[in-house]
């Protein structure tokens, strides 16, 4: 279905004592009114997944993973399942974030054995595209974008794409503080709707959640949540201040 979708991505940042006080916020601050409609997802790290679990039977927020193991179980020293993930109630998990492909090294292939694991056990994934700096000056964009979106995710049925979130996020606005206008951003997320079109048919291209990342703000994102095809955000470095957290999703 599509939703106004407002997740913050905590990255690797926050010890338990400043989680615990950072969710005990978000929890005051969404006291003072956030559209009903809008829904908020909290992505911490693993190690505070359950703490943000149990906030969330109190506090109205879906809780998401940032990451999951292409693997479903056994020896793989490290690594955190889908399966896992469930029997804690994460309800989201970020997919193919660029930070993930570039450290990382996570290939297509992979991330698409993730988003079959994390569908297996009900987890929603919020699946990111987006492309480099270099990419984009030589038009190359929206070849890279269409190869993301279909090496990830065109292998699925129409009823498991029905469960993914989409995310545009330009690799050269993440954490720089150059945001897409948000006429790029518009472009882009009708293009991705367009591919999904093409795959899915209209329908389910019209019900799919795109959200915008990429230093996206509480100056900014009125303006960007008011594009058409734009759904809400993945927001990193501002999802670690409540207040201003909380004041995005009211940007709808
Ligand atoms: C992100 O990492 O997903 C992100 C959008 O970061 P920032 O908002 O800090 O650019």
């Amino acid at each position: 279905m599509r939703s106004k979708i407002v997740a913050g991505n905590w990255k690797m940042n926050l010890t338990f004592e400043k989680a615990d006080e950072l969710l005990y916020q978000i929890g005051e601050q969404l006291e003072k009114g956030v559209p009903q409609d809008v829904e908020l997802i909290v992505c911490p790290p693993s190690v505070y997944l359950e703490l943000a679990t149990d906030f969330a039977q109190e506090v109205e927020f879906k809780v998401g993973s940032q990451n999951v193991s292409q693997y479903s179980k056994g020896a793989y020293t490290g690594e955190i399942s889908a399966e896992m993930l469930s029997s804690i109630d994460v309800d989201y998990c970020i997919v193919g974030h660029s930070e993930r492909r570039k450290y990382f090294k996570e290939t297509s292939k992979e991330l698409s054995l993730k988003v079959e694991q994390l569908l297996e056990y009900g987890i929603q994934p919020i699946f990111c595209v987006g492309e480099l700096l270099e990419e984009r000056e030589s038009g190359k964009h929206f070849d890279v974008l269409k190869s993301q979106l279909s090496e990830g995710l065109f292998n699925l049925s129409e009823s498991e794409f029905s469960n993914i979130v989409v995310a545009y996020e330009p690799v050269w606005a993440i954490g720089t503080g150059k945001t897409a206008s948000p006429e790029q951003a518009q472009e882009v997320h009708a293009f991705l709707r367009g591919l999904i079109t093409e795959k899915y048919g209209k329908e389910l291209a019209d019900e799919t959640t795109i959200l915008y990342g990429g230093s996206c703000n509480a100056q900014n994102a009125k303006e960007l949540f008011a594009q058409n095809d734009v759904d809400g955000g993945l927001i990193g470095g501002a999802s670690l201040k409540p207040i201003d957290f909380i004041e995005i999703a009211k940007s709808f």
